[in-house]
């Protein structure tokens, strides 16, 4: 068993191994990994497995037709020296992603560079940066002799940055089994937070009918769909709600053919937000009731809520937990809200405590200016062994 006292050797082992750790987060972003490109997602999956097989993990693909494999990492004591440790009840589950946003090439137009102390690159806050301390957390553990007494998993998808649409399923699979789930997502901001709650999110479609008909000659005979679109779009924004953290913004309209001719159709793409349950099931029931508001003119709704949210109560234990281990590591940590749903979202909704915001620290996911605070690996790396060895 890890205590209290050995916190500071951990994380005296992981400030020795910050150079090693910089650089195999070089090699990460080097390796790009689009969702969208199978071939260069195996290719990062390949190259990760090796690191993990090195360190003795039982290393499983996963394997995909349509988006990259997955890729799956258990860490179980060694059979020799398992023998005097007491298996205990349900595993822990840690959650990563080996896909980015950015295209191959990207690397060229955003290349690897480390100045002042950060290191910038296509992925390297979300999330390279999270799969490499993981790395780093289990060899500060393993200097410091200690083994898991359960059954510790280590899930890295290939698709969580378009919707985890074929992860969902192995990410519930594995969450059924967990006492906890720990999501390597970048902390928020530059502070470190880790996030204890995130927003339910979808997209919704507005779909409307109307009728063509000759602007000039015979405009009473049609039925104006982007006319349509306009009021169905002043009567959604009417289901914010920023106090309660709702937001329901119509992002994408399309509608008509020529300058000439009433619009017989149109397009309407919603981005749904809330923050509990309880709110998105509200707003999934008016997106449903909705009618149309134009004599002769016809909708439907399609799509919708896609993640439901992490709520505070799936994480309010292991954040405490978390922020008792960061004080005795001798830093602190926060806990904040985010906007935006990570693969916890699905774990948190199986009722599975679930911790997010555990990954690196930096600025600007998702961006050209994406960086990582280099100081800081050490200290995330310890907090993951630390809530590894005491969970
Ligand atoms: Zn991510």
């Amino acid at each position: 068993m890890l205590s209290a006292e050995n916190l500071p050797e951990i994380l005296g082992f992981l400030q020795s191994r910050e150079t090693a750790m910089a650089h195999l987060l070089k090699r990460c972003v080097l390796c790009e990994s689009p969702t969208d490109s199978k071939p260069a997602v195996d290719y990062f999956g390949c190259m990760l497995a090796t690191e993990w097989k090195m360190r003795g993990a039982k290393v499983e693909f996963l394997p995909r037709k349509d988006a990259g494999n997955h890729l799956r990492i258990i860490w179980l004591p060694n059979p020799a020296r398992r023998a005097g440790i007491r298996a205990r009840a349900g595993q822990i589950l840690v959650l990563g992603h080996l896909d980015t946003v950015y295209e191959v090439g990207t690397i060229k137009k955003m290349p690897f560079r480390v100045t002042q102390g950060r290191a910038f690159g296509p992925g390297v806050l979300d999330m390279k940066g999270g799969l490499v301390i993981a790395v780093f957390a289990v060899d500060a553990l393993a200097h410091a002799g200690w083994l898991p007494d359960r059954r510790i998993v280590f899930l890295w998808t290939s698709d969580e940055e378009t919707g985890s649409k074929t992860s969902r399923a192995v990410i519930e699979h594995e969450a059924r089994r967990s006492a906890a789930v720990l999501v390597l997502e970048p902390a928020n901001g530059p502070e470190g937070q880790l996030k204890t709650r995130r927003k339910a999110t979808g997209t919704a479609e507005l779909v409307i009918s109307g009728r063509g008909a000759h602007a000039g000659l015979d405009p009473g005979a049609g039925v104006n769909a982007v006319h349509e679109l306009a009021l169905q779009a002043a009567r959604l924004m009417r289901l914010n709600n920023h106090r309660r953290g709702i937001s329901v913004n119509p992002t994408i309209a399309q509608g008509g053919t020529r300058s000439n001719v009433i619009p017989a159709e149109a397009r309407l793409t919603i981005d749904l937000r809330a923050e509990t349950l309880a709110d998105m099931r509200r707003i999934e029931r008016k997106l449903m009731a909705l009618r149309p508001i134009l004599p002769g003119a016809h909708l439907s709704v399609q799509g919708g809520f896609s993640r439901p949210p992490l709520e505070r109560h799936a994480s309010a234990a292991l954040f405490s937990k978390a922020r008792e281990l960061a004080q005795g590591l001798g830093f602190s940590v926060g806990e904040s809200l985010a906007g935006g749903g990570s693969d916890g979202n699905f774990t948190a909704a199986l009722g599975v405590p679930t911790l997010d915001g555990l990954g690196v620290v930096g600025e600007g996911p998702h961006s050209p200016d994406e960086q990582v605070i280099l100081s800081a690996l050490s200290q995330r790396a310890a907090l993951l062994a630390a809530l590894l060895a005491t969970l």
